[in-house]
């Protein structure tokens, strides 16, 4: 957790999260038994950890708009340890910005807390998304910066995280999968950005089966196509860190094999975009400025 790429006072908070010591109702109620241990948000329920950020419909609320979903993590929101564990097995390297941006939104939702009762601040779910989104904007545009100059003192091997300038309109979006063959689980994440680099959508998905990469990574891409569709968006630029996806996509051949199906389908997507162009990210792309933090 403390290699996390983000501030310290998102790692402290995360840390303190799961080391129970976050000062919430519950725990002072438990530990001095001399507080009134309902929560002050909704006033339905025991304001435990989970409870301010999951359970409680504020928490909801934000998470309803926030640009990241964990879709599969729900019935382990009971506990913190355990929905962690999830996040952290269920994603890797590409998809470390996707944990960045969950700590920030715990953090926000402790903050926002604390304003409602130490300072009777009305909490606006979406004002906390927009200041969450601007915060992870502003660390990520410096690490981004970070990236440049440490290409100089690492070898080659090492690619650093690399953002190509794209032309106004066109969104960007990285996929990137997990598999875990021990858990029979495959995680997937994709993350959109417009061309000032601001993050559209964030999705973490997770599915309880067993999968062979480039197959899930098709999927993936075809699920990427399919969410663009949906929202409208016209021009994109799709990374993926699976190359047979990419060069099975840019050489327009008829395809054989098992992936044939996926990748005709998403050709066939294709077709709908003004510009829709793939291309491939090294998987230590994100991992220089990591290494060195
Ligand atoms: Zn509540």
């Amino acid at each position: 957790m403390w290699g996390l790429n983000i501030k310290l006072k998102h790692k402290h908070c995360m840390w303190k999260c799961l080391n129970n010591s976050l000062p919430f109702k519950e725990l002072i109620y438990m530990r001095i038994g001399k507080v009134y241990n309902i929560c002050n948000d909704c006033g339905e329920d025991i304001e435990t950890l989970e409870h301010m950020l999951f359970y409680c419909l504020e928490a909801q609320k934000v998470w309803k708009l926030a640009p990241i979903k964990w879709e599969g993590f729900e019935n382990l929101q009971h506990n913190i340890w355990k929905w962690w564990q999830a996040v952290m097995t269920g994603t890797k390297e590409q998809a470390t910005d996707h944990i960045n941006l969950t700590v920030i939104i715990l953090w926000k939702l402790w903050k926002a807390r604390n304003k409602r009762i130490f300072e009777e601040e009305t909490r606006d779910a979406l004002k906390t998304v927009q200041k969450t989104q601007r915060e992870w904007m502003e660390f990520d545009k410096a690490n981004a910066e970070e990236g440049e100059t440490c290409s100089s003192t690492h070898t080659v091997q090492q690619h650093q995280r690399k953002w190509e300038r794209l032309k106004e309109g066109v969104i960007r979006i990285n996929t990137d999968i997990a598999i875990s063959a021990h858990m029979i689980r495959i995680g997937k994440g994709i993350i959109a950005r417009n061309w000032t680099r601001k993050i559209l959508r964030a999705m973490g998905l997770v599915e309880h089966k067993r999968g062979e990469a480039s197959t899930e990574e098709a999927l993936a891409v075809r699920a990427v196509l399919m969410m663009t569709k949906n929202a409208g968006w016209t021009k994109i630029d799709v990374q993926t860190n699976c190359k047979v996806v990419v060069d099975q996509i840019d050489a327009s051949k008829t395809h054989e094999g098992h992936l044939a199906t996926i990748l005709e389908d998403i050709v066939e997507l294709r077709t709908d975009f003004e510009l829709c162009s793939s291309s491939f990210v090294h998987r230590t792309g994100n991992q220089c400025c990591h290494m060195l933090a």
